[in-house]
């Protein structure tokens, strides 16, 4: 069978951290890398990620998002596996349902990167594996609740699922007539923009729901060329774009870095949404942005910006029924 260019360059991925050394140009006896324990969240990469670090520069700030670090190793206080209680809110496998009116489906365990920030690095995708078991139960259980009007697809990332995958998925939840928006949570268009293609699009698209997707990006050198041209063509497809990043140090922690980041996303259509606080997930604390920091830096861009292209600062906390806004 053909395979497409996405999935050949998904088959080539990145995952060994001495490869990824070599492609940047840098070497690793001079990064403490880690050692890890267990294989369950190990590095991924694609190589049109690699294209955009900076060759020989050993604190870019893309290079930062994927490269496994010693000081993940670290047992650091507050920091966990389960960082935002989600398995406590799962109660049908692969939907978590916190917020009123909308749920969110884990549709894969698959994502085309590894972000080492990830907040579900450690979820238990086994017990929560989208099969078609699963999916039959939590479609049921949205199906049964009249009260939810919008579905996040989510994962992993939903756009790692095959067409056919994506489309049968789709075509069950219309089934539903209570359901009205669909909202896709994914980096692919920024991390493989090559899977954007003309079909993924029709097959979204066709439904009758109201769609947003949020994509998910940290810096602007991450809005190039190929990402570009596919911000353009969602947009022209009609959806609604907004985007979410996650305020990481030593990656977007300046005002300055992040007032390009909302230019360049909003010169493609895609308007900054969250701006999210770290979840305490084991293995991430490197990344921690202390909250007056991240407070001052968001004055700063208050202070820069058009207000439409500040986004919220959220810090997720559990037990709450909305993300809590500082700043
Ligand atoms: C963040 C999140 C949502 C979406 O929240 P919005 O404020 O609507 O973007 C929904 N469900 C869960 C479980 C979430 O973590
Ligand atoms: S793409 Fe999203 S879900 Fe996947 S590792 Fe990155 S942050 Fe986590």
């Amino acid at each position: 069978m053909d395979i497409s260019r996405w999935q050949h360059e998904l088959r080539e991925v990145i995952r060994a951290p001495g490869e990824l050394l070599e492609k940047v140009g840098l070497q690793a006896e001079k990064l403490a890398l880690s050692t890890p324990v267990s294989d369950s969240f190990p590095l991924k990469a694609p190589l049109s990620y690699l294209k955009r670090i900076r060759a020989g520069v050993a604190d870019d700030p893309l290079l930062r998002q994927i490269l496994p670090l010693a000081d993940e190793d670290r047992d650091v206080a507050g920091y966990r596996t389960d960082p935002l209680d989600e398995i406590t809110h799962t109660t049908t496998p692969g939907l978590i349902r916190k917020y009123p009116g909308r749920v969110l489906l884990i549709t894969t365990s698959v994502c085309a990167i590894h972000c080492r920030y990830c907040f579900r690095r450690h979820y238990p995708y086994n017990e929560n594996s989208p099969s078609r078991e699963n999916w039959t139960a939590a479609l049921d259980t949205i199906r049964n609740d009249s009260s939810i009007y919008e579905v996040i697809l989510s994962g992993g990332d939903p756009l790692s699922l095959s067409d056919e995958k994506l489309d049968t998925l789709i075509q069950q939840l219309e089934t539903i007539p209570h359901v009205r928006w669909l909202r896709i949570h994914t980096r692919i268009p920024v991390v493989l923009p090559s899977r954007m293609t003309d079909k993924l699009l029709q097959t979204i698209t066709r439904s009758r729901f109201k769609l947003t997707m949020v994509i998910h990006a940290n810096h602007p050198h991450e809005i190039e060329n190929e990402v570009i041209e596919t911000l353009q063509r969602l947009h022209q497809s009609g959806m609604q774009l907004l985007n979410q990043s996650v305020l990481l140090k030593g990656v977007n922690d300046q005002a300055p870095v992040l007032a390009e980041l909302s230019h360049r996303l909003y010169t493609n259509h895609v308007l900054p949404y969250y701006l999210h606080m770290l979840d305490p997930v084991a293995g991430a604390a490197h990344f921690e942005v202390a909250e007056d920091q991240a407070r001052d830096i968001h004055k700063q861009l208050q202070a820069t910006l058009p207000g439409y292209l500040v986004p919220k600062l959220v810090r997720e906390l559990p037990g709450e029924s909305s993300k809590t806004l500082l700043g």
